[in-house]
């Protein structure tokens, strides 16, 4: 019988090495929170670069949200990422076309889209003047009857935009 060398030996669970495998990976992990978003932009089909791994990290970082490429520039300034707002829509409609994020388009003065990291179905109310979109809740959000499709098309989706303004006291 020949014998292995120590090292490759298989240890019982909690051993050693493998304590120290647990702590290494930890401490890498720990290292910047973005990389627990390496695994999900690798499954969505995304290289996960640094830029994507920051952004994912600010966008997915704290609960569901709704941001605009704007909204998304200006919290990668304060988070020191150079970087600019053409990379960050870009980034933004990467993320949406490998589904990690829905879109909302709100009409108005131009066009504005809003990403959400929602992805249940769910419809929005828009706040007109404060330019805020928020979730109506899916009890809420009661539709009768849609309107039949076309001959030869078929509904999709529904995304119903509800626009708000402050009352006028
Ligand atoms: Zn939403």
């Amino acid at each position: 019988m020949t014998t292995l060398p120590d090292e490759l030996v298989a240890k019982p669970l909690g051993s050693d090495m493998e304590q120290r495998f647990n702590r290494f990976i930890r401490a890498e992990t720990a290292l910047h929170p973005r990389y627990r978003y390496r695994d999900m932009l690798r499954r969505a089909g995304l290289r996960p670069t640094h830029q994507r791994m920051t952004l994912a990290h600010i966008l997915f970082g704290e609960g569901n949200r709704h941001v605009t490429a704007e909204m998304l520039y200006e919290e990668a300034v304060k988070a020191n990422m150079p970087l600019s707002l053409a990379t960050v829509y870009n980034t933004l409609k990467q993320f949406t076309e490998a589904g990690l994020l829905g879109q909302i388009s709100v009409g108005g003065g131009g066009a504005k889209s809003f990403f959400d990291t929602n992805l249940s179905e769910h419809h929005h109310f828009f706040v007109q003047d404060e330019e805020a979109l928020l979730d109506i809740p899916a009890a809420e959000a009661m539709i009768d009857k849609l309107p039949e499709a076309p001959d030869g098309f078929e509904i999709v989706r529904v995304a119903v935009v509800v626009r708000l303004r402050r009352k006028q006291s």
